[in-house]
């Protein structure tokens, strides 16, 4: 069946209007929002970008983006559980799996009756996932896997995760592997992040796992043995589109918010949207979006045209470097917005029973995941300066 953006758009709606009062009551009660995958499910969501011959419903990236964009207006939170299933879960089994892992997991995943998530980062490598110390072995017919992945979301709800792992013996070589691991393996092991120890999206999931002796069969394998680097920096220019995507909807609803409020809340006589320092703030905040989303459409736009010629080593270049600029130019214009936001609603606003002190906190975490924003603005330095001032390889 032929992909249809406006019903995507109408599902993408529905689903938002109704995971909201879910969202607020979990946030109310700090504790994760077990409605995201049924009303995910309910409207056919978990498949957003998956092909329709693994069951999903092959949305584009600028289709696909536009969603995340009206989802992340929910929060973070909500966005991040997509970004975790598809941007990094889904996107690396449809781009590097075998045809037979592409039917073992995507059409279930696509059904809601696998959740995905993806699992790059260790206790001693974050910035640099070279650093890991995550080993595999071959055994008989397959590998057997031990390490332990950290800060990973989704990580203790997951079905199935995408875990790198050097081979035994050539830890710090740079040449990785990535397997699907299927979360009920013997030797797996998962803990959630306790919702107290968290700043932000206390509603989310975020959990570290260990894996002791996993046993992993073959064709689990994505891509072939040495391709784990290459597969995980693809994997995050989906991964940081879908973040950008996500903060462009964080600032809409910081705009709408703070216009709302402001022209309801009065003081010194009269509504403070007629105040110039309130406008102020609005002006920054409509800057905000108006640069954001012509740097998503764009990355997204570049992502598709990479997409459709996946040999073109100059689109992937142009693609990877446009969702990192995105990636951080739209979490720091969230940062920025939110602040904003909560400054125009006062002392309202440094409660999160208001929507931009929620905002606030949880999208702080988007200037971290999926690269720094140091990271990004060192990649995006080398791309002006030329590879040979790399300020690390
Ligand atoms: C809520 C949440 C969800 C997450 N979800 C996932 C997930 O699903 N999967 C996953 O794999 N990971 C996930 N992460 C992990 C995240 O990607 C890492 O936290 C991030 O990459 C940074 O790594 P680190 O925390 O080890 O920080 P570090 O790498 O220790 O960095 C600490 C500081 O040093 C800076 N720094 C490091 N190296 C350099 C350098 N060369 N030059 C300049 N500055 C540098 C960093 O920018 C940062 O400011 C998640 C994290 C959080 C908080």
């Amino acid at each position: 069946m032929a992909f249809d953006p406006v019903k995507l758009a109408e599902d993408t709606e529905a689903f938002c209007q109704e995971v909201r009062p879910a969202e607020e009551l979990a946030y109310a009660e700090r504790k994760f929002n077990d409605q995201v995958v049924p009303l995910a499910k309910k409207y056919n969501l978990l498949g957003m970008n998956v092909h329709p011959e693994y069951g999903g419903r092959g949305a584009d990236a600028v289709n696909y983006f536009k969603a995340l964009a009206r989802i992340g207006r929910e929060g973070t939170t909500v966005r991040t559980f997509f970004s975790g299933h598809l941007s990094i879960g889904a996107y690396p089994i449809q781009t590097w799996g075998s045809e037979r892992l592409k039917q073992k997991y995507l059409p279930a995943a696509s059904r809601g009756d696998k959740v995905l998530a993806f699992g790059l980062t260790e206790p001693d490598a974050g910035s640099n996932p070279r650093e890991m110390t995550t080993t595999y072995t071959k055994k008989g017919d397959g590998y057997v896997l031990n390490g332990v992945k950290y800060l990973i979301s989704n990580g203790g709800i997951a079905h199935a995760v995408i875990a790198f792992g050097y081979p035994e013996g050539e830890v710090g070589t740079g040449r990785i592997s990535a397997f699907v691991v299927d979360t009920d393996a013997k030797g797996f092991e998962a803990e959630s992040f306790a919702v107290n120890a968290k700043m932000g999206m206390p509603t989310s999931n975020t959990a570290m796992f260990e894996m002791h002796d996993v046993a992993v069969p073959a064709e689990n394998l994505l891509g072939t043995e040495g391709d784990g680097f290459r597969i995980a920096l693809g994997t995050l220019v989906s991964g940081r589109l879908s973040v950008a995507a996500g903060c462009l909807g964080v600032i809409e609803d910081c705009l709408a918010e703070a216009i709302e409020y402001s022209k309801m809340r009065k003081q010194h006589g009269k509504e403070i949207a007629r105040h110039q320092l309130v406008q102020d703030h609005i002006a920054h905040i409509e800057m905000d979006r108006v640069a954001s989303e012509s740097m998503v459409l764009r990355a997204a736009e570049m992502k598709d045209r990479s997409a459709a010629e996946p040999g073109d080593k100059e689109l992937l270049r142009q693609a990877d470097l446009l969702a990192a600029q995105a990636k951080f130019f739209t979490t720091n214009a969230a940062w920025d917005a939110a602040d904003r936001a909560v400054q125009v609603f006062g002392g309202r606003g440094w409660s999160t029973l208001y929507r931009p002190g929620r905002h606030l906190t949880d999208v702080r975490v988007c200037r971290i995941y999926e690269g720094t924003d140091e990271i990004l603005k060192l990649k995006i330095a080398a791309s002006v300066l030329g590879k040979e001032w790399e300020a690390f390889k």
